[in-house]
């Protein structure tokens, strides 16, 4: 018996972890962590809801935090099998981890020396879920296959890898599992899906035919802008804020948004339509998350390799672009005069050097602020893009001046047309249902609608922790 379960990103949009139980062997597609306020974030986060020495293998489908980020604590608790993915995504992931360690690291010591200042007897210090050398281990377990190579994961299962479209190295993944009689059931994975038309990336790949498909449904409930162009809208956001003679803060997840986000910028400058303003990234992360985008050119598309790589140019380099590692480098930004234009983490302006330029810019009307991700509910990043008149910064309160933006045109997940697009790729007359994970509840039930009008025989949300049985 072939059983679907889900423990997490059942019903939300971060924590992915679902089992495929062949009966033999139990997979699991995705370790990611939940992200939200701290509380919640640790009891979803501390105990996984199933034995992790029961996994037989896990296939990790992008380096996403909310698709990886407790693999080091799944090896913690006992799990010694496989991390199948692509190349791209264990480099990422690996970023991502160590990332993540070190933040868990800043966050326990934060709330020590609060506790330390101000005891509270309900108040709980929370160690982190693990360490570098956790996320080391972690990595060490990876094993690389490339898109389209079959890959025998299990005995009696393979996948297959292809690209989702929507972070570096991110992987749909069909899996097929040999059944009595000769028999063959077929079961797709969407992991997060991408858009067609974004920058650097390949358009999501069609999955061969399966039998049930468990599908993402973050904007199930939406339409992007149809006609969106990036580069255009880009182009003269960064001219209008240059002639205005402030600065524009573009706060920007450091691996793929950011990448996107140069890219764009250096087609802006070579063709010479923005001025020759200063760009800066400002983000140790983004300049590693760079580097491995350098190092994975095979995840290219055909544009950017007839447009850069085929006449020996990087698309991460031109001549007004500046990478910021060192903090002294990121505080003397601050002393510029002029039009510039600063890419900082985190996307959601939640932590990370973004702070300290917002925490200056946002009072001056001649700035403008860019948002160009997804933002999460109770963030800054959605209270200012929400039109709040004032935030708090560092715990200080400050006036809203600046001119804020979003663009919408630069989500990396599908919408529910491109999403009902790619489901009809698949061949109808073997998809028996399809599974929706990552995803609030009004965007599963708007997601399914439309599935179930396009002709999808069944179509249902997975309950955290209550299996399904796949026939
Ligand atoms: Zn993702």
């Amino acid at each position: 018996m072939v059983r679907i379960e889900s423990w997490g990103a059942a019903g939300e949009v971060t924590g992915s972890k679902h089992i495929l139980d062949t009966g033999r062997n139990r997979i699991l597609v995705d370790c990611g962590m939940f992200q939200g306020r701290r509380e919640e974030a640790r009891r979803k986060n501390e105990s996984f809801g199933f034995d992790p020495r029961s996994i037989s293998a896990c296939l990790s489908t992008h380096g996403h935090l909310d698709h990886c980020g407790l693999y080091p604590r799944l090896v913690l608790e006992g799990f010694d099998g496989s991390i199948v993915a692509t190349p791209a995504t264990r480099d990422v992931a690996g970023l991502v981890m160590l990332d993540a360690a070190k933040v868990q690291a800043q966050d326990a010591e934060y709330l020590r020396k609060r506790q330390r200042k101000d005891p509270q007897p309900w108040r709980t210090v929370y160690e982190p879920l693990y360490d570098a050398r956790d996320a080391r281990r972690a990595l060490e377990r990876y094993v690389t296959v490339s898109y389209q190579r079959p890959f025998a994961i299990a005995p009696g299962v393979e996948v297959t890898l292809h690209d989702a479209g929507h972070i570096l190295g991110s992987a749909t993944a069909r899996f097929t599992i040999k059944r009595e009689g000769g028999r063959e059931l077929a079961v797709g994975f969407t992991g997060d899906l991408g858009r067609k038309n974004t920058p650097i990336l390949r358009d999501p790949e069609p999955l061969p035919p399966v039998d049930w498909l468990v599908c993402e449904s973050t904007y199930g409930d939406r339409l992007h802008e149809a006609a969106c162009d990036a580069e255009e809208r880009l182009g003269q956001i960064v001219r209008e804020t240059a002639e205005r003679g402030g600065r524009l803060i573009i706060p920007a997840f450091a691996v793929g948004r950011t990448q996107e986000m140069i890219y764009l910028l250096h087609c802006l400058h070579r063709d010479g339509k923005i001025p020759q303003v200063p760009v800066f990234v400002d983000s140790p992360m983004a300049v590693s998350a760079t580097a491995i985008f350098r190092a994975h050119p095979e995840c290219f598309d055909v544009e950017t390799v007839e447009e850069f790589l085929d006449h020996g140019e990087s698309p991460f380099a031109f001549d007004r672009l500046r990478y910021v590692t060192q903090v002294e480098d990121s505080k003397r930004i601050n002393d510029l005069h002029g039009p510039c234009i600063i890419i900082s983490s985190s996307g959601m302006a939640e932590a990370g050097r973004v702070l300290h330029h917002l925490s200056r810019g946002i009072g001056e009307p001649r700035n403008t602020v860019l948002f160009v991700g997804f933002q999460g509910a109770a963030t800054l990043g959605r209270k200012l893009v929400d039109g709040a008149d004032e935030v708090r910064i560092f715990g200080e309160p400050h006036r809203v001046r600046a001119r804020v933006l979003s663009l919408d045109c630069f989500s990396a997940h599908a919408d529910y047309g491109e999403i009902g697009d790619w489901v009809s790729q698949l061949d109808r007359g073997r998809l028996k249902g399809v599974f929706l994970v990552h995803g609030e509840p009004d965007a599963q039930a708007r997601l399914a609608e439309h599935l179930l009008k396009a002709g999808v025989p069944r179509v249902e949300a997975l309950v955290r922790g209550v299996p399904v049985v796949l026939d």
